[in-house]
């Protein structure tokens, strides 16, 4: 009888593992693809070229990095300037650490934008303070909070009286409206607007005039208050990350076996009992928590008669539509972006999102399963900080596209629309950077359900579920059940379909092992 099995070895669920480990649980992983670290993770997509699987870490929580003393075993890079957003007309704007080089970039665009933006940075930085600790909180117990959450609240509300009446309002207003809107308060230039509203809508099934759109970019402000968001990578690819997590779980005292897909949880009395393996190994446990998404979890690996009609009703109705597919490029050599003469400037995110409308016509096409002709690309080049992910002197481009559509309209297939995606993005690619279409060597494509048939992610969504209002803090993932628990008895979730959700941070796994914890050891008395 193991003490607690942990379906998934995604980030969440090492994260969750090696701290139920050191509060004295020997935890045993279960991990379904043959590596550990789940969208953590690097595609080999042609000989001698690698590119990581997301753009960008989080970032992973400071107290995360701590107690798996990855600051030891991964070498972080952090490049600045963290975004270059590349305008139509051949320039670009590079958003950096240093103030008076990125208001300089600025005024060349609008004067106006250039003297309210060092006050945008301000604003983010206070409410994402204020925010922050919220996400490391578990969300309270609406119908009986317990003292401790009550003590939590007043707090929270202290912190919220000490913001000040101003900054209060912003809050309050910030979080149902749209980006648009939002951005449209504060700056006029098309590109300065598209580069920070983008951020509402990374990883989203939400344009930039989405009601809710803002909170989606508070939520990213409370785990990273940088306009357009930091750009943190390793040295190594990401797979040097998640094998750092996995040997800071192993040395805790947790046990990790990849190639071994879960097929379904064992469920007795109403009580997680176990797991049963693919191959039919049946394994007992006094605790089962999943890393895989809310709706694998309820509605793929639970005998349905298990849970009540109006739980399951509310775990289908949970959304976890995809909108992002990746393009991966082996080049020959460096491409020459027009706009950007200095290749130290193409160290971290390069950004194709030039303004609202373009951002909300590429959201419009996926809404009718259509590819984006225009489409929002997120690009990395991570070889510029990590050569050794490609053969020497060549380079890898990564393209996240944002705004590809899960289900194609009908008649269309995605085994025949990926030659069209990546004839997309190389157009776009080659009105930034021309002559990129002929250094081009080799290529993959992941559309949406390719994400979800490699990395068991229902949907192909990337953060295990919508991060909308309706899904977010007391409601993810569903209303009554955000506290990491589920209707089974001592059967929990770890992974981003909790809050606070997606990204790689490892708060999710932080705040659920806390909870779990605690739980268990109430139960041992
Ligand atoms: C294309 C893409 C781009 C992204 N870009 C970024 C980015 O730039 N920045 C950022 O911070 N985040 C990004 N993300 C999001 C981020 O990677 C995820 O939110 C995060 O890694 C999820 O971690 P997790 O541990 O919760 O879940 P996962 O990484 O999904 O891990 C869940 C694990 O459970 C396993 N599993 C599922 N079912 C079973 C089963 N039945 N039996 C056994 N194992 C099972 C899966 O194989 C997987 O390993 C991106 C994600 C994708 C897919």
């Amino acid at each position: 009888m193991k003490d607690v099995i942990i379906i998934g070895a995604g980030h969440n669920g090492l994260v969750t593992a090696f701290y139920l480990a050191r509060a004295g649980y020997r935890p045993l992983v279960l991990e379904s693809r043959a590596t550990v670290g789940g969208c953590v993770t690097d595609e080999t997509f042609a000989p001698g070229f690698k590119a990581p699987l997301a753009n960008a870490i989080g970032p992973l929580r400071a107290s995360v990095v701590r107690d798996l003393s990855l600051n030891g075993t991964v070498s972080f890079v952090r490049p600045d300037p963290h975004l270059v957003t590349l305008s139509p007309d051949g320039r670009s704007l590079a958003l950096a650490s240093d103030m008076a080089r990125t208001t300089e970039a600025i005024r060349s665009f609008s004067a106006a934008d250039a003297e309210r933006y060092p006050e945008f940075c301000a604003v983010l930085q206070r409410l994402g303070r204020f925010l922050a600790p919220l996400l490391e909180m578990t969300p309270p117990d609406l119908d009986s909070p317990a003292a401790g959450e009550m003590w939590n609240l007043l707090k929270a509300g202290r912190r919220f009286r000490a913001l000040g009446k101003k900054d209060g309002f912003r809050l309050l207003r910030w979080g149902p409206m749209a980006a648009a809107d939002l951005v449209g308060e504060w700056f006029e230039s098309d590109l300065l607007q598209g580069a920070i509203a983008a951020r509402g809508v990374f990883g989203t099934a939400q344009g930039p005039w989405s009601a809710g759109s803002g909170a989606v970019l508070l939520l990213n402000a409370a785990a990273d208050p940088v306009p357009g968001g930091s750009s943190v990578t390793v040295r190594g690819g990401l797979t040097a990350l998640a094998g750092a997590m996995a040997d800071a779980a192993r040395r805790a005292g947790v046990e990790i076996r990849t190639s071994a897909r879960v097929a379904r949880i064992l469920v007795q009395d109403g009580a997680a009992a176990g797991v049963v393996l693919e191959n039919g190994e049946e394994i007992a446990a006094r605790a089962v928590v999943s890393n895989a998404d809310p709706r694998r979890t309820f509605l793929d690996l639970i005998d349905p008669v298990e849970l009540d009609p109006g739980f399951l009703t509310k775990a289908r109705n949970y959304r976890s539509r995809g909108t992002v597919a990746k393009v991966h490029l082996a080049l020959g050599k460096l491409p020459a972006f027009t706009g950007v003469p200095n290749p130290a400037d193409l160290h971290g995110r390069i950004l194709v999102a030039p303004g609202i409308d373009y951002l909300e016509r590429a959201f419009d096409a996926s809404k009718y399963g259509e590819l984006p002709k225009n489409p929002y690309l997120e690009i990395t080049i991570p070889t510029l900080n990590d050569p050794d992910l490609a053969p020497a002197g060549k380079h890898v481009l990564s393209a996240h596209v944002q705004f590809v559509p899960f289900s194609l309209r009908a008649g269309a297939q995605w085994a025949t629309h990926r030659d069209a995606l990546r004839s997309i993005v190389l157009e776009t690619l080659e009105q930034y950077a021309p002559g990129i279409r002929g250094t081009v060597e080799a290529s993959q494509v992941l559309s949406p359900p390719d994400l979800e048939q490699s990395y068991g992610l229902t949907g192909g969504q990337i953060y295990h579920g919508e991060p909308a209002l309706d899904q977010l803090f007391t409601m993810r993932p569903i209303l009554g059940w955000a506290r990491y628990d589920s209707p089974i008895d001592r059967l929990y979730l770890c992974g981003s379909g909790t809050h606070p959700g997606g990204g790689i941070t490892g708060g999710s796994g932080q705040n659920a092992a806390h909870e779990i914890a605690g739980r268990l050891k109430a139960r041992r008395g």
